[in-house]
Formats: structure tokens, C-alpha cells, sequence
């Protein structure tokens, strides 16, 4: 699936139904340049989920947890990882199989320690479509995979 959206708040609208959708042990892969809207799609994944306290990157503590939903948020940004063992250290394994939600920001970075079965989104901007301007795929989701 591939989307457009011209605004955060029509990301953030978008990830909100994928958040409204999610089921336990899915892991959602956010792939991108800098800036271009992971973050705002994990605030609107979040708020999906019922999450009402504030979302951010957690660039330096590579993985926010949230229970305030109705499943488990992992919220990752594995931007920092260098040595993918590095992320043994966090923990992975624990989150990926917690029985929450896995969102991870930069994961093309970790990629191998990753299951095959993931959703993959993946954020591009087009500078000639403008400054706000944003194509989101969706690879692996549930509407892929079901009723074929
Ligand atoms: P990342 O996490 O990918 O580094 P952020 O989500 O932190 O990026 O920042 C995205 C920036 O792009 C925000 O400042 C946001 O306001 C801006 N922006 C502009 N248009 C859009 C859009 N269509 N979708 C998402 N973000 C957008
Ligand atoms: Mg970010």
C-alpha cells in the first residue's frame, strides 16, 4: 500500500488507523531520511493505540516502552547502533516476542537481528511535490498477507 500525504497531521492520521489495527508480536519497520516523519508516524501509531502521553525519539535510550494502550508500545530509534550487538545490550529479543507492539525507527540498521515477518513503512519526501510532501509504503501488512 502507498499513500500520500501532505501534512504531519495526515501522517499522523494514517499511522493512527495502522495503530488502531495493530495486534500483538507485530513489528512495524520505519525506514527513512532524517526528518522525514518517523517519529510523527510513531505519535500517531501511539495515539491509535491509546496512548496519551507525548511521544518522542528515543535516540539515546534506543527504546521507549508505553503500556498505557490497549497492547504494549516498544517504541525503538536505533539510529545510534553501530555494532548490531549493541542491541543485545537493550535487550531485543525480549521486546521483538514481549507481546506488544514493536515500532523501530533506522531498523534497515539492525536489520538482521529482525525477523522476516515484518511490516515495513517506509517514508520518502519529492522535492518537487513540495516541502511537506510525503509517500509512505506499507510492504507486509496484514492486507498483503491475508485472503489470497
Ligand atoms: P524522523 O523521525 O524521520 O527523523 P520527525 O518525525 O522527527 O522525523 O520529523 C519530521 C518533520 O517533518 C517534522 O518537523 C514534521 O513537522 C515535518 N513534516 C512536514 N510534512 C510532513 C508530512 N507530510 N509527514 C510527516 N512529517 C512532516
Ligand atoms: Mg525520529
Amino acid at each position: 500500500m502507498t499513500i500520500e500525504t501532505n501534512s504531519p497531521e495526515e501522517t499522523e492520521a494514517f499511522a493512527r488507523k495502522l495503530g488502531e489495527q495493530a495486534v500483538p508480536g507485530q513489528i512495524f519497520t520505519l525506514n527513512g531520511d532524517l526528518g522525514v516523519g518517523k517519529t510523527i508516524f510513531a505519535k500517531g501509531f501511539a495515539a491509535g493505540l491509546g496512548i496519551t502521553e507525548p511521544v518522542s525519539s528515543p535516540t539515546f535510550t534506543i527504546v521507549q516502552e508505553y503500556r498505557e494502550g490497549r497492547i504494549p508500545l516498544y517504541h525503538f530509534d536505533v539510529y545510534r547502533i553501530e555494532d548490531p550487538e549493541e542491541m543485545e545490550e537493550v535487550g531485543l529479543d525480549e521486546y521483538l516476542f514481549g507481546g506488544g507492539v514493536c515500532l523501530i525507527e533506522w531498523a534497515d540498521r539492525i536489520r538482521e537481528l529482525l525477523p522476516d515477518d515484518l511490516i515495513r513503512v517506509t517514508i520518502r519526501k519529492n522535492p518537487d511535490r513540495g516541502f511537506d510532501y510525503r509517500q509512505i509504503t506499507v510492504e507486509g501488512g496484514p492486507d498483503e498477507n491475508s485472503g489470497n
